[in-house]
C-alpha cells in the first residue's frame, strides 16, 4: 500500500506523523501512555485495543503544522464541554470540523491498520473532506455517579465504516458526541433542496436524481430516530452540488446559508418538535436538559452508531453485495449491544 499524507491525500513531504487522537485529548482523559480502547469485537466481546503510540497516520510536516492552531482552538471548546459550560455557535462549527478531521483520521488508521480489509480505494483526506457535506452533531452529557474518565471512539472499526464513515461517536469523559456526515443526509431536514434518489456508480461516483424542495422541515434523518441530547445541531453543506442554478437566489436559501456562494448552510438547532436556523452565530447555545425517560444510557448510544451506519449506507442504491454484508455485520454488533443492554438493565 502507498502511504499518503492523511492531510492532503499525496505521498507525504518530509514524512511526519499525525496522532489522529491528539495528545491533549489523551491526557484529558488519562494517562497519555495507556492502551485505548476502541469499540467491542463482537465476536469475543473484548474491546479492541492499541496502544497510542502507535495510533498515528503518515503526514507531511508543513500539513500537521497546519492543523496545530486549529487544535489549540477545539480543546477549549472540549474543555468546555467537560466543564458543562455552554458553547456558541461558532465554536459549535469548530467543533463539528474538528470532528470531521477525527473521523477521517480514524478512517484513515483503520484502513492502515487492518492492512485495507475492505479493498477500497482512498480517496479521502482531511482537507478534502472538512466542512464539505451535510453534518450533524448531537452532545449527551453521560449519567455517572462516579468521575468516569476515558476515551472511546465509537463504530469506526466496522466494515460499513470503511466503505462510509458517515458517523460515529466519541466519548471523552462523561461527554458523549454523536456525529455524522454525507451526501445531503440532512439537507431536507432543514428545509434545503435534497435528491430522492443516490445511486452508486461503478467508478464510485454518485448519482443523484428525483429532487426535491418543499422548504419543509423533517425532524428525522431518514429512518433514524434519534434519542434526545442536551444539543441537537445540523448543518446542511452543499458544496459539491453543481444541478441547482435555479435555486441559487431562491430567498429561504440565501436566508439560510452562511456563505451562499460556496452553499454553506446556517447552524440549525433541533428541538423536541421543530428545527430552528440559527441568526445570531455568536451567542452560547443553552442546553437542554434531559431527564428520567430521556436519558439515554451508552449502550444505547453506541447502538444507535451502527444502526445509523445501517441507514445511511441503505439510502445509495447500489449492485455491491460487499454493502449487503457490512450492513449484517453491523446488524449482529446491534444484537450484541441490545444484549449487553437487557443484561446491563
Ligand atoms: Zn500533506
Amino acid at each position: 500500500m502507498d502511504k499518503i499524507c492523511v492531510f492532503c491525500g499525496v505521498k507525504p513531504v518530509k514524512k511526519n506523523k499525525e496522532h489522529v487522537l491528539p495528545q491533549w485529548l489523551l491526557k484529558m482523559t488519562g494517562d497519555p501512555n495507556r492502551k485505548v480502547t476502541f469499540g467491542f469485537n463482537y465476536n469475543s466481546g473484548k474491546q479492541i485495543e492499541f496502544n497510542w503510540q502507535s495510533f498515528t497516520a503518515p503526514s507531511c510536516t508543513d500539513c500537521n503544522e497546519r492543523y496545530a492552531k486549529f487544535e489549540g482552538k477545539v480543546k477549549v471548546i472540549v474543555e468546555k464541554l467537560q466543564n458543562r459550560e455552554e458553547i456558541t455557535g461558532t465554536e459549535a462549527l469548530l467543533l463539528l470540523d474538528w470532528l470531521d478531521k477525527v473521523r477521517i483520521g480514524l478512517w484513515i488508521n483503520y484502513y492502515y491498520l487492518e492492512n485495507n480489509k475492505s479493498q477500497i480505494n482512498p480517496r479521502l483526506c482531511i482537507d478534502n473532506r472538512i466542512g464539505k457535506k451535510d453534518r450533524f452533531l448531537q452532545i449527551h452529557f453521560l449519567e455517572s455517579k462516579t468521575n468516569s474518565s476515558g476515551l472511546n471512539a465509537f463504530g469506526v472499526e466496522t466494515f460499513v465504516f470503511q466503505f462510509n464513515p458517515s458517523c460515529f461517536a466519541l466519548r471523552i469523559n462523561n461527554v458523549l458526541l454523536f456525529n455524522g456526515s454525507n451526501d445531503f443526509l440532512i439537507s431536507k431536514n432543514c428545509g434545503f433542496p435534497y435528491p430522492d434518489k443516490i445511486v452508486s456508480k461503478e467508478n464510485g461516483t454518485l448519482e443523484l436524481s428525483d429532487w426535491r424542495y418543499d422548504r419543509k422541515k423533517y425532524l428525522e434523518i431518514d429512518n433514524l430516530p434519534l434519542f434526545k441530547g442536551v444539543l441537537t445541531l445540523m448543518q446542511p453543506i452543499q458544496t459539491e452540488m453543481q444541478y441547482e442554478s435555479n435555486y441559487y437566489n431562491d430567498s429561504y436559501l440565501v436566508l439560510n446559508c452562511l456563505d451562499r456562494d460556496k452553499r454553506i448552510g446556517n447552524l440549525f438547532r433541533v428541538y423536541n418538535s421543530d428545527i430552528i436556523s440559527i441568526d445570531k452565530i455568536e451567542d452560547k447555545l443553552e442546553y437542554e436538559s434531559v431527564t428520567g425517560k430521556e436519558i439515554t444510557i451508552l449502550w444505547q448510544m453506541i447502538a444507535k452508531v451502527y444502526y445509523a451506519q445501517n441507514v445511511f449506507l441503505k439510502r445509495v442504491e447500489t449492485n455491491n453485495e460487499i454493502f449487503a454484508k457490512a450492513i449484517k455485520v453491523n446488524e449482529k454488533t446491534i444484537d450484541f449491544y441490545e444484549s449487553k443492554n437487557k443484561n446491563f438493565a
